[in-house]
């Protein structure tokens, strides 16, 4: 009893330090719009289908349009695999400055304070993160200690290629692995890239098997 009474005080004192890390940032929903499948042009053949949200932060230099264009660039590198976006989720919100680059504690309580399904890409505007990525994927695999953004994408305004880089790092989410390739012309080239895009059946396998296990495809 002597010994339990401390260690339960401790806890307690962790859990609530815990829950005053995690702010709680003002969000403010600007815009919602959804596009179904078809109006994005579903690749033909697909076997797998995924819903998709896409977070746009107002003000993070990502403009409605440029969003919708790594979109419809994104759709036929999946298509690949036979997976085609049942829909897309756009939801543009307003968030503080101190929110609108990608870190991981401002990513955990900007996920909590605005929730959507998964998986979800967060447009962003940089990045605190050092090394600095463009864009950064957060799977099963790497998401133990921030099981908030687990099966979330974050993508800086300033990448090169968003079509790729979205498709790349979205594989990243339902490969859940951080894995590289070195095949001449892969999405999974470290370095994203027009001339990279194609995904070996292999990849696709697993892509489709980790994806529908993990409840982002169906
Ligand atoms: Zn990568």
């Amino acid at each position: 009893m002597a010994l339990w009474r401390p260690v339960r005080a401790l806890s307690l004192a962790l859990l609530l330090a815990c829950r005053a890390a995690l702010a709680q940032p003002q969000v403010t929903v600007v815009e919602r719009q959804s596009f179904s499948g078809d109006e994005l042009g579903v690749p033909e053949g697909y076997t797998h289908r995924m819903r998709l949200a896409v977070v746009l932060l107002d003000g993070g230099g990502w403009t409605r349009g440029q969003a919708m264009v790594a979109v419809l660039q994104a759709s036929p590198i999946l298509g690949q695999c036979g997976v085609a976006f049942e829909n897309v989720d756009f939801h543009v919100i307003e968030v503080p400055a101190s929110h609108l680059d990608f870190s991981t504690p401002a990513a955990r309580e900007l996920a909590r304070a605005y929730s959507v399904p998964r998986p979800a890409v967060y447009l962003v505007r940089d990045t605190k993160s050092r090394p600095a990525f463009e864009a950064e994927a957060v799977g099963r695999g790497n998401s133990a200690s921030r099981p908030e953004i687990a099966d979330t994408v974050w993508i800086t305004a300033g990448v090169r290629d968003p079509g790729v880089a979205l498709a790349h790092e979205l594989a990243h989410v339902l490969l859940d692995s951080g894995e590289h390739s070195e095949d001449e012309g892969n999405l999974m080239r470290d370095e994203t890239s027009q001339r990279n895009r194609r995904l070996s059946a292999a990849q696709c396998a697993r892509l489709l098997e980790k994806g529908k296990a993990n409840g982002l495809l169906k």
